[in-house]
């Protein structure tokens, strides 16, 4: 047998992490050749999974590994939307679900310390339940701390919280030859060098597999709002949304076409309070105060209702909250089986309309359905490209040839618009394997080579998730 085969390494690998740790059932192994990106052609199944409990272990496979060398996929929550986590070529996968500890909750520093697997649901339970708040919240729940932290997640509340980054002040990481670092710790602050903690966070686990993570949280506000903004069309929507930003800083600021909110809502049982426009803004705001909530959303009402918004409709118990929330946050699982791709472009927000309209008249032109919505409040927009057409509301099936030349075309065409609006191809979701094409047609050439070089000092013999990102 090669001596590349992960097989031929299994008795070294149960001597670190227990027999009964390291899978090789093919039933067993099947979930763990792909991640939430849709069109399966990219999935890989691996011919071995390992499922250590600690930085140690970890730094035993790694060193192992890279003597032989053999590639390595950390993996967390799977939940990544661009096959991060697809297993390289011939790569054992290290799958970080038995470290699922939270191990520390410090309302002093106001900072968690947890193991690479605990989950976002799991986490803001534990500083929930001791009364605090972790803003970061990328849609899906089951990703795990080391999967966030290594794709830098955002989510909607990015406008005024910011994005992971802003939260991680410590790390835990292995490297490719074994090395366990400490970088940063429950600290506000550091200029003591080059950041090592920063380069590891979006990192793709292309340069340290992250097995510990010191967290920030924050006080919890006291009050939040959210309200319901309807336009007819969606360039008095987007419109809006700079003269709102100068107003006021929401917590969340989204966008989202009508007939995907009623569609959701349809697949939730639920109603959405207003069927009038087309387009809806989505705010969030939050205050610790009434006076100061009302403020605010006075301000927003007003700014709304002079850019040419239809009504302003507030939800402001609990409940008529709970039911707007549920539908914004449950619209990839009620459009999920048709989206072919979530595109992830970033644009400066001035940008946003231009972009948002090309998208339109783009897939008008191609005859496919391209729902746009997303961040608008930080540019950050969620093109979805389906494998279907729009009319009246329904969506019509388009035969799977017509849809892949079609998702490949407009692709490429959104893309190329993004970027020479000045935006990047990832706000949140990373690169993957499904972006590397337009990664490297993008970002320069200069560029590329430099995070060639960073890999190269971290992992020598390239075996920490190969051909992610970039190739090597
Ligand atoms: C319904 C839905 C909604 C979503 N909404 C958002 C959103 O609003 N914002 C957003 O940012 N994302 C969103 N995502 C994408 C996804 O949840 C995030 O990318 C998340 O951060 C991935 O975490 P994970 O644990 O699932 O990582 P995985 O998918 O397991 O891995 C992602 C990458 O991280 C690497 N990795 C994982 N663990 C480690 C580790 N311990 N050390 C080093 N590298 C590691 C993997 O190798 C891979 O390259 C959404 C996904 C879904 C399905």
């Amino acid at each position: 047998m090669d001596e590349r085969s992960p097989l031929r390494h299994l008795d070294a690998f149960a001597a670190i992490v227990g027999r009964e740790h390291v899978l090789t059932d093919p039933d067993k192994l099947l979930d763990y050749g792909h991640d939430e990106f849709s069109l399966r052609e990219i999935a890989r199944v691996p011919e071995v999974v390992l499922k250590p409990a600690s930085a140690a272990e970890v730094a035993a496979i790694l060193k192992l590994a890279d003597s032989i060398p053999l590639p390595v996929t950390t993996r967390g929550g799977a939940t990544g939307l661009c096959g991060g986590a697809v297993p390289s070529p011939g790569a054992v996968v290290l799958s970080t679900e038995r470290m699922n500890r939270v191990l520390e909750i410090d309302p002093v520093n106001l900072m968690g310390v947890v193991e690479a697997g605990v989950t976002l649901r799991q986490f803001e339970d534990a500083v929930e339940e001791a009364g605090f708040y972790f803003p970061p919240h990328p849609g899906e729940e089951s990703a795990m701390m080391g999967g966030m932290i290594a794709t830098n997640a955002g989510g909607s509340r990015a406008v005024k919280y910011g994005v992971l980054r802003n939260y991680v002040r410590g790390l835990e990481v292995v490297t490719a030859t074994g090395e366990i670092l400490n970088l940063g710790g429950k600290l506000m602050k550091s200029s003591t060098g080059y950041s090592l903690l920063h380069l590891m966070i979006g990192s793709e686990g292309t340069l340290g597999v992250v097995t510990k993570a010191i967290i920030q949280f924050l006080t919890k506000p006291a009050l939040t709002r959210s309200l319901v903004i309807p336009f007819d069309g969606i360039d008095a929507a987007i419109e809006t949304v700079p003269r709102l930003l100068r107003r006021v800083v929401p917590v969340a600021l989204e966008f989202v076409p009508l007939d995907v909110l009623l569609i959701t809502a349809e697949h939730l049982h639920k109603s959405w309070p207003c069927g009038r426009g087309d387009t809806h803004l989505f705010v969030i705001l939050d205050a610790s105060s009434e006076d100061e909530m009302d403020r605010l959303s006075e301000s927003v009402a007003e700014e709304a209702l002079a850019a040419g918004a239809l009504d302003v409709f507030i939800a402001d118990t609990a409940r008529k909250q709970e039911d707007v929330l549920a539908v914004r946050s449950k619209i990839y699982e009620a459009i999920k089986a048709e989206t072919v791709e979530i595109l992830d472009i970033c644009v400066p927000r001035s940008e946003i309309a231009g972009h948002v309209k090309f998208v339109r008249d783009l897939g008008e032109m191609h005859g496919i359905w391209l729902p746009t919505f997303g961040h608008a409040g930080d540019g950050n927009v969620h093109t979805h490209v389906m494998r279907v057409r729009h009319a009246d509301g329904r969506s019509v099936p388009l035969p799977e040839a017509e849809w892949r030349g079609k998702f490949e075309r407009v692709r490429e065409e959104i893309v190329a618009d993004g970027v020479a609006r000045g935006g990047v191809i990832s706000g949140e979701h990373g690169i993957g394997l499904v972006k590397k094409r337009h990664f490297a047609a993008t970002v320069p050439a200069a560029q590329i080579e430099l995070m060639r070089a960073v890999k190269r000092a971290f992992d020598p013999h390239g075996i920490l998730n190969p051909g992610k990102i970039f190739d090597g």
